[in-house]
């Protein structure tokens, strides 16, 4: 009976696609097409992504409309007949988003909490991937330089996996568990299409070539080369949107310190002495990149000191972090690290400890950061090395840590926080190309 109620919503995604397919446009045929499956999965985030869905749907049908009727009009060619036919298709898929709030299908979609966030970060993945498809040259996406057009399923399943991932890890006790899970899957997609590529598939690299996978690079590469400056204004953005989490969930090279680091049960302290050696580090980057382009410095020879300190990074990791628990190359090493830590201080996002703290020290041991240490607990704000995991927030019984955003509640700021990470995650996973 439910499904026989959703016929029209499906026919307006069916309509769609084929406006989609005689105007030539496979890939969005296929979306089309594939959209209504959604309607299978039975959770209230789906409701508003229709509904958003449909709407979306009857402006583009507006605009294929007017832009119709005026050549027609301009051609001396009939157009009332079409105005007929073309509006009654608007209202259909307009109207069709009502339909979500009939009592029998309300019941079937059942809102939950979680809902408005998790159909936000589906909304989200599916708009940032699809200005990438519309608007890059360069064919981004993995299903799309196989198939050409047929990068829209892959943004309709990323779309699908940033929904699920966002309600896993809405849930304070999951977070940790699972940001671990998908922050690992990425630098195994990551790796893997740059191996990939560099056994000859060259569909796996984004141009011809190569960049050296150290993060120090972001900064060191375009201060050499003088170019290239999109992985830059990649890391800047995200950094301004959520602050220093590009180091706890989107660095292709964090992932591995978190592993080294995890092998140790309880983390122990950093030394003091290692905040300055960072800053030393980040000093000596910048000037060397420099001294290297004014020098003339071959890219050999460039991309030899480049690869000795990615390296000298691992062997921190293999060495250090397992020893200590605390993810030292990242803490103590990264260049890319501490600018994320400073300019992530633009990011409205914060995370705070409230006066429910007791002192007990408990969430010290969730933290891999060396960000909650006795003095950072005691003045009631986590260490500058803090990255926004989330991992320490299910320790506290007291419910003494939360994140921060204006003036949002905590529990609104950290879902505005889990679906803007999430979403960028997924677009990553997607793009993970180098
Ligand atoms: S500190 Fe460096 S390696 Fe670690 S997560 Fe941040 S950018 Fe990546
Ligand atoms: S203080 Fe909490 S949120 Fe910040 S890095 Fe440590 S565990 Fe993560």
């Amino acid at each position: 009976m439910n499904a026989f109620r959703l016929l029209p919503v499906i026919l307006a995604f069916l309509l769609l696609g084929a406006h989609f397919l005689r105007s030539g446009q496979s890939g969005l045929t296929v979306i089309s097409g594939l959209f209504p499956l959604l309607l299978f999965i039975r959770r209230g985030w789906i409701v508003p992504t229709m509904q958003i869905g449909l709407l979306v749907g009857a402006i583009l049908w507006i605009d294929t409309a007017l832009e119709i009727i005026a050549f027609r009009r301009a051609s001396d060619q009939p157009w009332i007949r079409f105005v007929v036919i073309s509006g009654a298709i608007i209202i259909l898929t307009a109207s069709s988003a009502l339909l979500f709030r009939l009592k029998s299908i309300r019941e079937r979609y059942r809102a939950e909490p979680s809902s408005p966030a998790i159909a936000s970060a589906f909304i989200l993945t599916f708009t940032l991937l699809s200005i990438v498809q519309l608007k890059v040259r360069l064919p981004m996406l993995l299903m799309e330089r196989f198939l050409p057009g047929f990068g829209w399923i892959e943004i309709l399943l990323l779309s699908v996996y940033s929904a699920w991932i966002t309600g896993k890890m809405l849930d304070p006790a999951q977070t940790a568990r699972w940001r671990k899970r998908i922050w690992t899957v990425f630098t195994i997609v990551f790796f893997s299409q740059l191996a990939l590529g560099l056994l000859g598939l060259d569909r796996f690299l984004m141009t011809d070539t190569l960049h050296l996978p150290v993060p120090a690079m972001i900064l060191a590469g375009p201060l050499f080369r003088g170019d290239g400056f999109f992985m830059p204004i990649l890391f800047g953005a995200t950094v301004l949107l959520v602050g220093p989490a590009w180091c706890s969930h989107l660095c292709y090279i964090g992932a591995w310190d978190n592993l080294a680091s995890d092998r140790t049960r309880k983390p122990r302290r950093l030394p003091a002495w290692t905040h300055t050696t960072r800053i030393i580090i980040l000093t000596v980057i910048i000037v060397v990149a420099i001294a290297l382009r004014l020098a003339g410095a071959s890219i050999t020879v460039a991309t030899i000191l480049g690869a000795a300190f990615g390296m000298i990074g691992v062997a921190i990791m293999l060495i250090w972090s397992r020893q200590i628990g605390v993810m030292t190359h990242c803490t103590a090493f990264c260049p890319i690290g501490l600018l994320a830590n400073l300019l992530g201080k633009l990011s409205p996002f914060r995370l705070c400890i409230n006066d429910r703290c007791t002192d007990c020290g408990i969430c010290r041991l969730s933290c891999r950061y060396d960000a909650l240490n006795m003095s950072d607990i005691k003045r009631r704000r986590p260490g500058l090395t803090c990255t926004l995991c989330g991992d320490c927030l299910h320790s506290c019984t007291d419910r003494a840590l939360e994140y921060r955003f204006f003036r949002l509640y905590p529990t609104t700021a950290r879902a505005v926080f889990i679906v803007l990470v999430v979403s960028l995650h997924a677009v990553c996973l997607g793009l993970a190309l180098i």
